[in-house]
């Protein structure tokens, strides 16, 4: 009985130690977020998924931008100084892809102040980086796959649907017929598609019955990304729902770890144990070395969520998650064995 007791635990922490490191824009914490580079490095960095955010050019290219506007990652205000709407910002949509081929990418930086969102990262004022469309973020990860005989996957995030769709753009059938035309079909297709807004995910799973994988990323109602209400999300019964339609969900890490109690012990929210209640695998953002509580550090913090049963993470820092999972395989490999070798 002890032996088996032993095999089920061994079994139980095994699932656990088998999460996805998803590379958050790229090897964002290394080079600019959604560059070819950023994207290289991820993949050779060991990841499993790379992540775009995807929004669409004036023609309709969808291209790797976590932003609506490209104020803060480029050098569009020098490049077309005359094409700022209104608020001053420049959007991807009033540009077409040739345009947007004669951007300089860098480093994220506050507009206004021209200082970096996370000082310590690869300096803005640095490389000769472009645009990426997703076929070649495509092109980059199956080539890389046939080379290697792994199977990186790739997670795209369908953004701003609603702004898109007001635009004349229908995003969704746009980015399943990429999807197509490369082959990502079925539910082993190594591609996941995410998406703050519940609309384009429902429509992927009912009008184009995909059989990809979904994840309704989770937000918090006072970001002010669009109308979508997130609170009723969280709850059981809201999870329910969004099995429905989904598969996991993409929550923020403060939603899991909502803080710490009197003994400094952190306090973990019922959300993970909710989410696989309802048959959903959760993924939580954005796990950064450089943007960490006080007193926590990357490693920790990562084996906290794996503890709490999380099945994936996204991380502008691939190789410092990969390292762990590696590790805690490694433990398991040696626990199976001491188990086995026991009488
Ligand atoms: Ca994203």
């Amino acid at each position: 009985m002890k032996g088996l007791a032993g095999l089920l635990l061994i079994a139980v922490a095994a699932a656990a130690a088998d999460p996805i490191v998803i590379a958050h824009r790229g090897a964002s914490g290394y080079l600019p977020e959604h560059t070819l580079a950023a994207y290289a490095m991820a993949y050779a960095q060991g990841a499993d998924y790379l992540e775009p955010d995807l929004v669409l050019s004036a023609d309709g290219h969808p291209v790797a931008l976590h932003d609506l506007t490209l104020d803060a990652v480029s050098d569009v205000r020098y490049r077309f100084p005359d094409r700022a709407r209104d608020d001053g910002q420049h959007f991807v949509v009033d540009f077409t892809l040739a345009e947007l081929r004669q951007l300089r990418i860098h480093e994220r930086i506050e507009p206004g102040t021209g200082e970096q969102r996370y000082p310590g990262r690869f300096p803005a004022d640095r490389g000769s980086f472009g645009v990426v469309t997703l076929e070649e973020l495509i092109e980059l990860t199956k080539g890389l796959n046939a080379v290697t005989g792994r199977n990186v996957g790739i997670y795209p995030e369908l953004k701003f649907n609603a702004f898109h769709e007001a635009a004349g753009h229908d995003f969704v059938a746009i980015l399943m017929s990429v999807l197509d035309r490369y082959g990502y079909q079925g539910a082993d297709a190594r591609c996941i598609i995410q998406s703050f807004e519940p609309a384009p995910l429902l429509r992927l799973r009912d009008e184009f019955a995909t059989e990809l994988p979904l994840v309704q990323l989770l937000g918090e109602n006072a970001w002010g990304m669009n109308d979508v209400d997130y609170d009723p999300m969280y709850t059981a019964e809201g999870l329910a729902t969004i099995a429905g339609y989904a598969d996991g969900i993409g929550p923020p890490i403060s939603r899991i770890l909502t803080g710490v109690d009197a003994e400094g012990r952190p306090v973990v929210s019922a959300l993970v144990q909710d989410a696989k209640a309802a048959g959903l695998e959760v993924h939580p953002f954005t796990l950064r070395a450089d943007a960490l509580p006080d007193g926590v550090d990357f490693e920790s913090l990562f084996e906290l969520l794996l503890k709490v049963g999380i099945d994936g993470v996204f991380t502008d820092h691939p190789d410092r998650a990969v390292a762990v999972v590696q590790r805690l395989r490694q433990e398991l490999d040696d626990a199976a064995q001491k188990a086995s070798a026991s009488p």
